[in-house]
Order: structure tokens, then C-alpha cells, then sequence
């Protein structure tokens, strides 16, 4: 649906901020793809596009591609940004850029939401997810684009329906420069884990789309050229089970109909592994990836942290059992924990050396606003929020340096290339080989598919078998993957390890962030073109 009762006609720029540089933008990735140049079209961005009035011109700019230019901000007669806490300072200059050409700057998406202060300059503030606010947003600019005299903030109070939610507008961006297309099935999670802002955000009781809609999504993201792997932003894509049984014969039709070229990835919490009857029916629909926040292996801190749902099959059991179905681990990691001591990092890579899990994002502890994490430590006077050279806004029960040293030194172990490389090949000997075996479909073997594969196996073998500083153990993993014909494994795991290695030196030499959330607002490196 889109809002309605508007007539006037008007010219919006949406402008998507570069990421500064971390573990998930995947820029090292992108010189061995096929002209790959960002992670994932901004879903929240493309839905607002959708929800226009017919009538209104949209122009789309994600400057992790290309930077908006003079003459779209002159073409314009408002702007509207969204982002993340990570995109906060890009998100401010492109504000100051639309003040320069005078016109009216909007902000609206989660970093907004939870932290309205980040944003003094901004003309209107949208606060919330799509509802009553975008309405009346959507009215006042219809009667006035002049900027207003000050700060006018609107907040959803009334959401629309996810059911009602318009298809992204997915045409608007290119979306074959992105490694993975992007998709949202839920919003809200019924858990409570402690440092988490997205029940405060968007509620316990998750909110659901249709899976005809789902369904249609798909199928136009296929007319705008979809990437290889689809992936379901929701938080939590068992966060109402039902809902997901629901939905997945409908996914595993949608694969049969299009020849499974296409491979689906999710975010859910640990204790799928509990649910056969889930995880059978996402093998059919072929997903082969889920990022499971496990957070730490300790399970004194996962009870801390209100997170025992992480504990309801033991941790290293849950992450075997989904390899079982053929689905690879990505797990998220937090250092910094009260519960840290000085072997932590050897506990941690302990874990990782026996979960086999390849893609970990370690991240030092981050307290968000609206958290209950945030309430605690600032009961506890440890939030420490006006130091700018700090990676974290905790003050941690470990010295501060001590902390830095062993994320640094967890970093440093995890991405060592060997180590790194045997835990890929660990996959692709065992979980890879679980997956759903599908007939080659005439879709595969385009010449389309064939050119892209080439142009990357060229790629990997000149930038990292010829010029790359782990020659050694590339060539040792990627023979084995050609004597097997598994090409899709080497491709695959080369171009994630790539970027984890070279990130992982940069972050253990003291070049990166130890937090996404990090209050140390270092420049974005990631350019655009
Ligand atoms: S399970 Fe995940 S999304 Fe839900 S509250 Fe915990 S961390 Fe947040």
C-alpha cells in the first residue's frame, strides 16, 4: 500500500550513507567479485520509496556505490536519509550537503529512532517504523518543502501493518552491484537478551508479513537481477515458529519454480537446533546460512546476559546439528563481558577451533541506549560517554587496555589464514555436503552464471594465488576444492576469507574498530566510486 490523500507532486533524493568500514561491509571481498561494490540494498530506504504517493519522483543514491552528485541535490526538493548508529556521522553530512542547496534534510530508520539526540541538524525527525509519523511526514512536506525554522520530530505511534507494507522498490537500486539481496520477513523478537536494542524498538511480539508477499518480493527482486543469496534481515526468523513453518513451503515451491539458483540465509537465535522439523524444511528451501548470535561460550554469561535460550542444547551440539542440515554457523561474539577474564581470548578461540565456525563477528561490549544494558551501567556508573578514543562506551570490570589487547589478540588467532582456511574446509568436507542435492536447471547454466564464475575463480587465483601474502595455504585449500569440483565451495569460502583476513590484521594492528557501535567515529574508509 502506499499512503494516500496527497496530490501535490514532489522530488525526493533518498541518499543511503556509506558504512565505515567493518567485518560486514565485505569491501576486501569485493575486488575478486564480478563488479560487486556493496553488502545489501537498504530495505528500510526502498520501502519508503514504495510507499510515496505515486505521483512523486524518486531519485536513490546508496553511496556505498556512488555518491549523491550536485545535480541530484539541485534536481531535489527534499532529502531523506536513513542508517544505522554505525552510519550516524555519514548520515550528518549528508544533511550539511542537503543544507548547502538548501533543502529540507529527513531522518528516519533504527539509529534515529533510538537516539534522536545524534541528530540536532536535521529539519524533520522521523522516530519509529513506518506508521501514522510517515503519514503525517508525508502531508506536511506535500503543503511545504521550505525549510522549517526548527527541528520538527514525528513519531509512529499507529504502525502499518507488515502485511500492508509495500514491495521495496528493489528497481530503484542497482541491485546486481550487491553481494547479497536483502529481505524482511518479521520485525521484533520475543527475547529480552540485555544488550539488545530491538524488542525496545519493534516490540516482543513479532509482526509478520504474508508469504504471498514474500513470495512477490522474490519474484521482483528475480526482474531486478538478484544476487546469488537472499538474506532475511529479520532479527529473528523464529521468533514466531509457527509463522516460519508457515512460510517455508511456500520458499521451497518459489526454489523448485526457479531452479534453485537462488540461496537463502537468516538470522535466528541457537535454539533452532531444537526444531528438526525447521531445519529439515529450510535444507529443502536451501538455506545455507544462519547467523546465530551465540555471544560467548560461557554459559555464566550467557545467563547474565539473559540469553539461556542460547543454552537449551549445549552450544557446540546446536552449532553440529545445523551443520547436519547442510547450513553453515555465522555467529556473533562479545568481548568485554563482566564475566571476562584474563584466558578469555584462549577460551574463545578454543571454541571457535572446535565449532568449525568460519565467520565470526567479535565485537568488544557496545552499550546501546534503551537497552537494559544501558540502564544497568548507568545505575552502576560505568557508562563512560565522553571519551571519543575509546572502542566502548563500557566501563569494563578489566582494565580497559587489557580488553583492547585480547579482542586484538582473539582477532589476530581466529583469522590466522591457516586456521581460518581448515576450519572452511572443515565445512565444505561436512556441512556443504549436507545440503540438498539439486539437479543442474537450465537457469544454473546460463552463460550469465557461467561468465560470472569464470571472471571470480580469475580473480581469486591472480589477487590471492598470485599476489597474496598466504599463497601457501590458498593454493593447499583450493586444489583440494578443484580435485573435488567444487567450485562453489572455493568461490565461496575465498571470498569471505579474503575479507576476514585482511580486516583481521588491520583490527589486530590497532586499524579498526573493536565495536560496531564504536563512539570513535573514524572516518568512512569504504569509498564510494
Ligand atoms: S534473541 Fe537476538 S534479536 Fe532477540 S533480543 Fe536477543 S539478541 Fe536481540
Amino acid at each position: 500500500m502506499r499512503v494516500e490523500g496527497i496530490e501535490a507532486v514532489r522530488r525526493v533524493l533518498c541518499v543511503f550513507p556509506r558504512y565505515t568500514s567493518s567485518f560486514g561491509t565485505f569491501e576486501h571481498a569485493y575486488p575478486l567479485t564480478d563488479g560487486q561494490k556493496a553488502f545489501m540494498p537498504p530495505q528500510g530506504l526502498l520501502v519508503l520509496a514504495a510507499y510515496l504517493p505515486a505521483q512523486w519522483q524518486v531519485r536513490f543514491v546508496d553511496e556505498n556505490l556512488t555518491s549523491a552528485t550536485r545535480e541530484d541535490f539541485e534536481w531535489a526538493e527534499v532529502v531523506f536519509v536513513s542508517g544505522m548508529h554505525i552510519q550516524r556521522q555519514q548520515m550528518n553530512d549528508i544533511c550539511r550537503r542537503a543544507h548547502e542547496f538548501d533543502l529540507p534534510a529527513a531522518i528516519g530508520g533504527p539509529s534515529v529512532s533510538a537516539c534522536p539526540e545524534y541528530y540536532p541538524s536535521f529539519d524533520y525527525l522521523h522516530v519509529g517504523e513506518l506508521g501514522d509519523a510517515t503519514d503525517a511526514l508525508l502531508r506536511h512536506l506535500a503543503e511545504d518543502v521550505t525549510r522549517p525554522g526548527r527541528q520538527v520530530v514525528f513519531t509512529t505511534k499507529d504502525r502499518v501493518a507488515m502485511s500492508d507494507f509495500p514491495i521495496p522498490a528493489y528497481e530503484l537500486a542497482d541491485i546486481r552491484r550487491y553481494m547479497l539481496s536483502s529481505l524482511q520477513y518479521s520485525s521484533g523478537c520475543p527475547y529480552q537478551c540485555e544488550f539488545c536494542d530491538i524488542p525496545g524498538l519493534y516490540g516482543r511480539n513479532p509482526r509478520l508479513k504474508t508469504p504471498q508477499q514474500i513470495i512477490a518480493e522474490l519474484d521482483k527482486m528475480r526482474e531486478c537481477g538478484i544476487a546469488d543469496t537472499v538474506y532475511f534481515v529479520d532479527d529473528n526468523f523464529i521468533g514466531n515458529r509457527k509463522a516460519a513453518l508457515d512460510l517455508l513451503p511456500h520458499l521451497i515451491e518459489w526454489q523448485k519454480r526457479n531452479g534453485y539458483v537462488t540461496r537463502l540465509a537468516c538470522e535466528a537465535t541457537l535454539n533452532i537446533a531444537k526444531r528438526p522439523e525447521i531445519l529439515e524444511k529450510m535444507r529443502e528451501a536451501a538455506f545455507t546460512t544462519i547467523f546465530c548470535g551465540i555471544e560467548t561460550p560461557d554459559p555464566d554469561a550467557l545467563k547474565a546476559m539473559h540469553k539461556d535460550h542460547n543454552m537449551m542444547v549445549p552450544i557446540l551440539e546446536g552449532v553440529k546439528t545445523i551443520n547436519s542440515y547442510g547450513m553453515e554457523v555465522v555467529s556473533g561474539i562479545i568481548m568485554g563481558l563482566d564475566s571476562d577474564k584474563p584466558g578469555t581470548a584462549d577460551a574463545l578461540i578454543s571454541f571457535i577451533d572446535e565449532s568449525k565456525i568460519p565467520l565470526l563477528t567479535i565485537n568488544l561490549l557496545q552499550a546501546l541506549p534503551k537497552t537494559p544494558l544501558w540502564d544497568r551501567l548507568e545505575r552502576e556508573k560505568r557508562l563512560i560517554l565522553d571519551d571519543d578514543t575509546r572502542d566502548s562506551n563500557v566501563d569494563f570490570l578489566l582494565p580497559y587496555e587489557d580488553v583492547v589487547r585480547s579482542w586484538k589478540r582473539a582477532m589476530e588467532l581466529a583469522y590466522e589464514p591457516a586456521r581460518l582456511f581448515a576450519r572452511y574446509q572443515y565445512q565444505c568436507d561436512y556441512t556443504y555436503a549436507n545440503r540438498l542435492k539439486v539437479p543442474i536447471s537450465p537457469e544454473m547454466k546460463t552463460w550469465k552464471n557461467i561468465r560470472r564464475a569464470l571472471i571470480m575463480l580469475r580473480n581469486i587465483f591472480w589477487q590471492v594465488g598470485v599476489l597474496g601474502s598466504y599463497k601457501r595455504v590458498f593454493w593447499k585449500f583450493a586444489l583440494g576444492r578443484l580435485r573435488h569440483g567444487d567450485l562453489e565451495g572455493l568461490i565461496g569460502s575465498v571470498l569471505i576469507g579474503h575479507h576476514l583476513i585482511i580486516f583481521a590484521r588491520a583490527a589486530s594492528s590497532g586499524e579498526q574498530n573493536a565495536s560496531n557501535y564504536s563512539l570513535r567515529l573514524r572516518e568512512a574508509s569504504v569509498p564510494a566510486e
